[in-house]
Parts: structure tokens; sequence; C-alpha cells
């Protein structure tokens, strides 16, 4: 999922010359000869600005060797906040071909060979830039992409407040203070944003309500079901708070729950705890997986836990690096990821527990702390 979040103030120029430095060294490094970004939050990450999802061609393009243009819309270059030594603004105008301007700014440098696209450019400029660049080879961004994935002090620290927000909503879930029985889940959805931004947050996300059986249904959609006594509620909710995104995922059962809940459940928490202690400096990726997988399996929910381990968070609710099998990268200090294995038994019932955690040298930091167990509501 991506999160678009909301436009934050930009970071003191001295930070985006940092880190475009660092992205020419990758360029180098990586034998990339121009990078081209366009919409979503790799843009405002290396540049602070924040360019709106438009029809019209917004695109930061760096050359190996030469000066970084901002290449934007006339009417939005106000937008831009400028950066001395960054990039250079050049604005189009309204019977201009941007593409074309951004064809010639690379032969003008001598760019044509390596380049690597952000993710996020509108297909249509890519195609209508491939005959321009004849002869070029074209590779996914995976510059500024790696350079998100490994978060800097400050970034850890608004994953950190971002998590802490959404522990008290999940306190207040747990001490009963959010309605549940009788009211849509839907209802509770539009409570849940509520409290999303009433803790901090500028934008909320997503905000997953699922009741009994429809719990069973990962990314099940808030619905008109109204919530019973003697079931399993599933809420997985977060926004973006200055920036950068929480997620965090709790489950609840209304009464008591049966043996096959409850014992399902302890399985699932021991899963998530060893997955989370599993996140160390060097462990790849993949191994997060294999620790929760391996739990759930050997307790007979093998097949009952069809999606990945977790994904990065960040500016983007979802980013690299993905905790699934076959992604061997090993984990660095400053990835922050989500660990939220589940287990879901269709037409019964499902369940998930979720935390964000970054790893560390002295190991992984939860950035979520709210009470693990399945809290039982007297109702
Ligand atoms: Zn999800
Ligand atoms: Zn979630
Ligand atoms: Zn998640």
């Amino acid at each position: 999922m991506n999160s678009a979040g909301a436009a934050v103030d930009p970071l003191p120029t001295s930070v985006y010359a940092e880190r475009m430095s660092r992205a020419r060294t990758l360029m180098e490094e990586k034998g990339i000869d121009l990078l081209l970004l366009s919409l979503g939050l790799d843009l405002p990450y290396i540049s602070g600005y924040h360019a709106m999802p438009l029809e019209r061609l917004t695109m930061l393009v760096v050359p190996r060797h030469g000066e970084a243009r901002m290449v934007v819309p006339r009417m939005e270059a106000a937008r831009v906040t400028p950066q001395p030594g960054v990039f250079e603004l050049l604005p189009w105008g309204e019977t201009e071909n941007p593409v074309e301007i951004v064809a010639r700014l690379a032969r003008d440098s001598g760019a044509t060979g390596e380049v690597a696209v952000g993710d996020q450019m509108w297909a249509r400029f890519l195609v209508e830039l491939l005959p321009l660049l004849p002869g070029a080879h074209y590779r996914r961004d995976d510059v500024v992409t790696s350079m998100r994935m490994t978060k800097d002090a400050a970034e850890i620290a608004a994953l950190r407040a971002a998590g802490a927000a959404v522990d008290r909503i999940a306190a207040q879930l747990q001490a009963g203070d959010i309605p549940l029985v009788g009211r849509t889940e839907a209802a509770v959805s539009a409570d849940l944003s509520e409290r999303i931004i009433a803790e901090g947050h500028q934008v909320t996300n997503f905000a997953i309500v699922a009741a009994g059986a429809n719990a069973a249904s990962p990314h099940h959609h808030a619905s008109e079901r109204v919530i019973r006594r003697d079931e399993i509620v599933l809420c997985d909710f977060g926004g973006t708070m200055n920036g950068y995104c929480s997620d965090i995922t709790r489950c609840v059962y209304l009464g008591t729950p049966p043996a096959e809940v409850a014992d399902a459940y302890a399985v699932l928490r021991e899963a998530q705890q060893a997955a989370l202690q599993a996140g160390t400096v060097g462990t790849p990726c993949e191994e997060v997986d294999r620790v929760a997988r391996g739990i759930i399996a050997e307790a007979g929910y093998g097949e009952y836990f069809f999606h990945r381990t977790g994904h990065g968070i960040g500016m983007d609710a979802h980013e690299d690096p993905y905790m699934v099998e076959g992604n061997s990268m090993p984990l660095a200090a400053g990835h922050a990821f989500s660990v939220e294995p589940g287990i879901y038994l269709e037409g019964k019932w499902g369940m998930r527990l979720e935390d964000i955690v970054v790893a560390a040298d002295d190991g992984p930091q939860a950035m979520n702390v709210a009470n693990h167990d399945l809290v039982c509501l007297d109702v």
C-alpha cells in the first residue's frame, strides 16, 4: 500500500544536500548514469518537494555528472521550496513537451546509458521517453529506495512517535473504551480513524475492522456487518504522523474465547514474538518469515498463514524490505519493518498480531509495546 500522506515542511537544505551526495555516490557504485524520480515519496525524501499526483509531469532529473534539475509545471513552481546546491528548478510551460525537456537534459549531460527510474513514474511518461533516448537501458531505481530503507535517528524517532500514538489507541480498544458490540465494522473503523488523527497523525491510512469470520480475510474492508458477542474482532490501523507511518494489529475477543481460538492465539503470539526477536542485524529478511512460519506450521496451522510475515515501513506504509521467503537481503541497523503473522480459518475466524520493529546493533527495537494478549472484553 502506498500512502501519499500529507506534505510536511521541508527539512534543512543540508539534509537534502547530504542525501543527494549519497545518491550520487551510489549512482557511481552502481554504474547509473541518470536517475529519474517523479511521483511518490522518493522525491520529497531527496528534495523536500512533495508533488501532487497530477497528469502534468514533475520529474527530478539527476545525471551522474552535472546539475540535478527539478522539471515542474510552471503553475506548480511556486510550491517548490528552493534547495540551493541540491537541484535547480526548471519550470515548463503548458505548450511545451516536458518529456522532450527531460530527454534533452539527459543528452546534454551525456547521461543516456544506464537509466534508473523511480517506482511511481506514470507509465505514460516512461513510454514517451523510450524512443527519445534510444540505446538507454532502464532499471528500477535502487538508489533512493535503498537509501530510504535505512532510517536515521530522526526517522526512527518519528516512527517511534507514530507507534506510540497507535499504541494508545490499542490500549483504548483493549480497555473497552471503544464500543464494539452492536456497532457496524464501518462505524468502528470510522471511530479508529478519528482516534488516529486525535492522537497526532495528520492522515489516516487505513483502519481495518473485521469481526468473526470476516477476520479470515486479511485485508477485509470494514462493512455494515454488526459486531456481536462471542466473536473475535481484528483491528489493523495506522496513519502518517509528520511524514512517517504507523501500523499495528490487535485482536480482542468479545466474551470468553473457545479453546480453539485461545490455543491458536497462543501459537500466533509465540510466532510473532519469536520472529520479532529474530530481526537482528545481519539476519536475512526471509529468516524472520521462516521463524514465524515454522512455529505456526509446527502447530498445524501452516496452510492458514498465507501471506508474508512483514513489510518495510517509513514514509510509505509498505516499502522495502519485505520479510518474505526469497528475500535473502540481510537486515541492517535502521531497517524498519512490520512483524505480522496471522492465522485465518475461512468461514470461522481470523487473527493477526502486528508490531513495527527497527533493527539495531543492540537488537530489535519495538516501536509498539501495546499488550500482545488476546484481551477478552466482558460484554
Ligand atoms: Zn497489510
Ligand atoms: Zn497493519
Ligand atoms: Zn502492516
